[in-house]
């Protein structure tokens, strides 16, 4: 579903069915975080979902206030790999163990 700031994020729900104005974040919301609508802005979550769909990492989100934005809060994301039990550095790549080359390529000189 699109966002308030109109890109698709797989964790945002809104109903505006008669007259209905309920948003949710629900990523936020099993993460005990507060949602406001200005952090959809400049979260990192769709882009994260458009470029990885891996169905083993989890994301972890919370919202801070970085020293570089002093007065806007971000949401901050860390993921981590279920299936082989470790953090997860670049989210939008993965952990890199589902998806090995099912060869090496070898340079002879
Ligand atoms: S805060 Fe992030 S994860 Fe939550 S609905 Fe907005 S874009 Fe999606």
């Amino acid at each position: 579903m699109k966002t308030p700031a109109g890109r698709e994020c797989p964790h945002f729900y809104g109903n505006y069915f008669r007259g209905r104005n309920d948003e949710e974040c629900r990523l936020l919301q099993v993460h005990g975080q507060a949602w406001t609508r200005d952090l959809c802005k400049t979260c990192p979550v769709p882009d994260i979902a458009r470029a990885n769909s891996c169905q083993h990492m989890q994301l972890k989100v919370t919202v801070e206030r970085p020293i570089t934005a002093i007065f806007q809060r971000r949401v901050q994301v860390s993921a981590f790999c279920e299936k082989v039990n470790q953090a997860v550095s670049e989210p939008q790549i993965g952990c890199g163990k589902c998806h090995d080359l099912p060869f090496k390529f070898e340079i002879k000189e």
